[in-house]
């Protein structure tokens, strides 16, 4: 993805760059922003760039409720190794669909809000299961999907997956309308299954 660049002059995402690490902690919003990058109508992808490329931690309403659309805050000067970079696409796609668009630490639903913040959509990263620091590789065996919630150690209970004996004693003590919401959760995962157990 190499893009020609004029030597000595600074592109759109340079400068985004710079501006977002002069102004830690300080929300911006898009008119901003659009300003900085030199009113490129391009401005939202490079910011994005800056994330999925760089992987500095900017914000939005996405990840914080008390964010508006449209507003951008970086709190972290450190980029934190992108997620899933050199990861190729199948490999992801792969990795997802396998794990059912659901994060694989708190359950979270891609696209859906989130249960520890429900102003806040689910959006699902890669993860190494053994971190690549200790030795994980890119390998869609040690790959999972994980939410932005739980990636940022903000839910920071990596939940053991629940024995069936807790799992049930949860199920029976809930509402029947929630009983229900399990019910036809389970259904649409396990289409053959639910019309074979009720033949
Ligand atoms: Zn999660």
């Amino acid at each position: 993805m190499a893009k020609s660049k004029t030597p000595g002059k600074s592109t759109a995402r340079d400068k985004l760059r710079i501006h977002f690490l002069a102004n830690l902690g300080r929300v911006m919003d898009s008119e901003e922003l659009r300003r900085v990058a030199g009113n490129i109508s391009e401005w939202a992808r490079r910011i994005r760039e800056l994330r999925t490329e760089e992987g500095f931690q900017i914000l939005t309403h996405n990840d914080r409720s008390d964010l508006k659309p449209g507003q951008y805050l970086l709190l972290d000067s450190k980029p934190k190794p992108a997620f899933g970079r050199g990861i190729s696409k199948e490999t992801r796609a792969l990795v997802l669909d396998r794990n059912g668009f659901t994060c694989q630490m708190c359950g979270a639903v891609a696209g859906e809000p989130h249960p520890y913040d429900p102003a806040r959509k689910t959006r699902l990263h890669i993860g190494h299961v053994i971190d690549k620091s200790l030795g994980g590789t890119d390998d869609a065996s040690n790959l999972r999907a994980v939410c932005s919630v739980c990636n940022e150690g903000a839910a920071n209970l990596t939940l053991d997956r629940p024995t069936l004996n807790k799992l049930l004693v949860q199920i029976r003590r809930a509402t029947s309308a929630d009983q229900l919401e399990i019910l036809k959760w389970l259904a649409k995962k396990f289409p053959a299954q639910a019309a074979a157990i009720l033949k």
